[in-house]
Formats: C-alpha cells, sequence, structure tokens
C-alpha cells in the first residue's frame, strides 16, 4: 500500500489485530521512506444486494422495513423476537451471498415466505395473503391445502 504521505510505493506492517470482535483487522504500517506511520483496517466486503422493484424501479435493502413486515405477519402470534431476529439474519445472509448487486423483489418475497413457513404457518397466510394478493378465495384454499401436508 502506498504512504499517504510521501506516496512511496514501500510500507510495512509493524503490527496487525483482529478488532470489532474479530471481524475487522487492525493494521499499523510504517513508510520506508520518510517513516510516517499509519492506520488500514479491513473488513470483509459483505454487501447487501440493492432490490429492483416490479416496476423497474430500484432501492436499497431496508431490513427495518424487512423487520416491520414480517413484525406485522407474525402480531399476536407465538414467535419470539429471537426466532424472528434469526429469520431476518437467514434472509439477510443468503441475500449477501448471492453476490449479486441487485437482486428481484419477488426474491425477497419468497426468502420472507419460506422463513415465514418456518416460524408460524397463520403468519406465512397473512404475509402471503397480502404478497401474493390472492385474487379469489380458491387461490387461497390452495394455499391452506398445500400447508396441511
Ligand atoms: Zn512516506
Amino acid at each position: 500500500m502506498h504512504c499517504p504521505f510521501c506516496s512511496t510505493e514501500e510500507t510495512k506492517v509493524i503490527d496487525s489485530r483482529l478488532v470489532s470482535e474479530g471481524y475487522q483487522v487492525r493494521r499499523r504500517r510504517e513508510c520506508t521512506h520518510c517513516r510516517e506511520r499509519f492506520t488500514t483496517f479491513e473488513t470483509a466486503e459483505l454487501v447487501v444486494p440493492k432490490i429492483v422493484k416490479t416496476d423497474g424501479s430500484r432501492e436499497p435493502f431496508n431490513e427495518d422495513k424487512l423487520r416491520r413486515s414480517m413484525q406485522h405477519a407474525v402480531g399476536k402470534r407465538p414467535v419470539s423476537e429471537d426466532d424472528l431476529e434469526k429469520s431476518i439474519g437467514h434472509i439477510i445472509h443468503y441475500l449477501q451471498a448471492t453476490g449479486e448487486r441487485e437482486v428481484p423483489s419477488k426474491l425477497v418475497g419468497n426468502l420472507v415466505m419460506a422463513e415465514l413457513k418456518k416460524l408460524d404457518k397463520v403468519a406465512y397466510i397473512r404475509f402471503a395473503s397480502v404478497y401474493l394478493s390472492f385474487d379469489n378465495i380458491n387461490e387461497f384454499t390452495k394455499e391452506i391445502e398445500k400447508l396441511k401436508d
């Protein structure tokens, strides 16, 4: 890495340690030319992809929005905050693991449905009825029938 003071290409690491509970590496470096010291931080780049909505517009992934819609679905159901947070964690981790810069909102919707299905069937149906916007009672009944198996 170039020295930020004199732009010399040669700098050496004089100390390296884990910080932020091991999620970051802090390095002290020294320039071999001007002897100035500086610090660099290294973290894994884990970016949550942007969301492409059905109308083609893009918006940044919003964790609070995801949490709110899931909390709404599990409202008054026997689902602990812990389990809900774990589900949100799974969804975010999955999105990061795609390595994509953008993903369709449909993917997020499907991930939410998959997580809610594991958490609570009623919460799942609540979310699905809004998300899939069932046009008629038959589609709704079909989805409920599927859950019985
Ligand atoms: Zn230097």
